[in-house]
């Protein structure tokens, strides 16, 4: 096997193998090499030290995106310490909570946010900013940090939170052996090399923007297109000149709104992947007729960075699957109460087992606990079935399944259907209470635009395809489906809209 060696460690080495390769492209035509970004990442580091940030320290960081951002995460990984990216939409009530949690040493906030931090700040925590530009007083110091802590494989790196769609976020410890062994895993699945020039318009807090995106390209060598946010036209606009870009599923969705996106536009590209939440069928097949790309869907989560993925090549990328296990780890399918192998083709709970598990909830033993097995698999909390050539399919979340009169209903079927309905765009199927089943089935659908679907005719398009006890007892016709940045369908905030659909003075 390979020898181990840190993220941070390989970024150092590229820096000095091609100092001046640009890392960076922002929408300015700017670019920050790897030089540059080396000497940020020696500054912020001094500045982190000069806070008192020890080996195993948090380094807090609410900011906007930017190529001082990423310095920030490799000074802190430089010198030990335990990265802690939050989200920049989380307001003070919520920073509240994940500052006492993980109890940084130093925040790194936006110069916007300074005030509102200020008060937090005290004699065990440095609060300092850091703007789009690389502006703040994280970079006001003349010193260079050039010792460079080599981390174990078992020491963490990062506590990332996890998107907090089925609650309340949970802090992932990851250590370096995750970090590593999966940015690794990828480079060869994906074939990611020095010459890939990556499209970047995911978040920097997540799983997906921080640990897939850039770690691999850090680790190759290769450059990014960085974009603030996602930008359907600005995307378009730089596909000629692109080979990879990493998207969610909305991104495909919207992309496929713009009229010039064609075989032309997407000449230069090798690679587009999908991940983090489902990639509706249609669009997969709308995106290869209109571009000639079949999309690679994976999947992944914070706990475990990706667990599998669709081929690059040797084999089809099938849709409405997420591929095979990458090379090193394990997926079970298993009966939830005891545990047993269920047969492929079976749904049942998918456990993960490799070195990308997490090293443990932050500071939740019995959380903790609660989600491994004796033999090391993770319960990852998805529903999912493998196929008959292997692939995985992924029914569901264990916290959306709908057990309506003791049956079990798994709302992506009825999505898939209601879906393919000539006047929808999408749809989210969920269960609430009823008082005679227990729960019960209501579907909420967007409709395409201009169009006005009735419940009945949306009822009998799917009733002839469902039993009886999966029928939607009721459907909500809505502008669109609450989700959050990642492009997740919030579905709690749909069961606790509609919870008392069934409850109500006749019930
Ligand atoms: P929380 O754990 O706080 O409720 P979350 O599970 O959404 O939030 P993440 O770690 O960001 O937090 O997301 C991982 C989850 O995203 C997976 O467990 C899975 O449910 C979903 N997911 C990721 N990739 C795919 C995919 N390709 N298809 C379907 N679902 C996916
Ligand atoms: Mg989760």
């Amino acid at each position: 096997p390979t020898p181990f060696s840190t993220v941070h460690r390989s970024f150092t080495e590229q820096a000095e193998r091609q100092p001046d390769k640009v890392l960076f492209e922002l929408p300015d035509g700017r670019g920050i090499t790897y030089r540059e970004t080396a000497q940020t990442v020696r500054r912020i580091a001094a500045r982190l030290i000069a806070d008192g940030v020890s080996p195993g320290d948090r380094v807090a960081m609410q900011v906007e995106k930017s190529p001082e951002a990423i310095a920030l995460y490799l000074a802190t990984l430089q010198v030990g310490g335990v990265f802690l990216p939050l989200n920049t939409a989380y307001t003070g009530a919520e920073m509240d909570y994940f500052i006492g949690d993980a109890r940084p040493r130093v925040l790194v906030c936006s110069p916007e946010r300074r005030a509102e931090h200020e008060r937090r700040a005290g004699e065990e925590l440095v609060v300092e900013t850091l703007g789009v530009d690389g502006d703040g007083s994280l970079l006001d110091t003349d010193a260079r940090h050039e010792d460079v802590v080599d981390a174990g494989p078992d020491d963490p790196a990062a506590i990332l939170y996890t998107s907090g769609t089925t609650g309340r976020s949970k802090g992932a410890v990851l250590t370096h052996g995750n970090l590593a062994s999966n940015c690794r895993a990828l480079l060869d699945a994906w074939r990611f090399t020095g010459e890939d020039r990556l499209i970047h318009a995911l978040p920097i807090f997540h799983v997906h923007g921080l640990f897939v995106a850039v770690n691999m390209t850090l680790a190759a060598g290769a450059s990014l297109y960085y974009l603030p946010k996602f930008d359907a036209e600005a995307i378009t606009d730089l596909l000629p000149r692109a080979t990879v870009l990493m998207g969610v599923p909305t991104f495909y969705t919207r992309l496929l709104t713009v009229d010039r996106l064609g075989p032309e536009t997407c000449a230069s590209m090798r690679l587009f992947v999908s991940g983090s939440a489902p990639l509706l069928a249609s669009d997969h097949e709308a995106f290869e007729a209109r571009t000639g790309h079949a999309i690679l869907e994976r999947y992944g989560m914070t706990e475990t960075g990706m667990n599998t993925t669709n081929p690059y090549e040797g084999g089809p990328r099938k849709p409405g699957t997420v591929g095979k296990p990458l090379p090193g780890i394990e997926i079970r399918v298993v009966d939830a109460e005891t545990g047993e192998t269920l047969p492929d083709g079976e749904v049942g709970s998918i456990e993960v087992r490799g070195p990308n598990v997490f090293a443990g909830y932050w500071r939740m033993p019995e959380k903790t606990a609660a989600e491994f097995r004796a033999d090391g698999f993770f319960i990852t909390g998805d529903l999912g079935r493998v196929d008959e050539d292997g692939y995985l399919r992924i029914v569901g979340r264990g916290k959306d399944l709908v057990i309506s009169g003791g049956f079990n209903v798994y709302p992506k079927e009825i999505e898939e259907l209601l879906d393919a309905h000539p006047k929808v765009l999408e749809s989210a199927v969920i269960g609430v209470p009823h008082p005679d089943f227990g729960e019960t089935v209501v579907a909420v659908v967007v409709p395409l635009a201009g169009q006005e679907p009735e419940e009945k005719e949306l009822l009998d398009f799917v009733a002839d395809d469902l039993a009886r006890f999966k029928h939607p007892r009721a459907v909500r016709v809505v502008e669109a489906l609450p989700r959050n940045v990642m492009g997740k369908v919030q579905k709690a905030e749909l069961r606790s809209r509609y919870q008392d659909l069934f409850l109500g003075t006749d019930g």
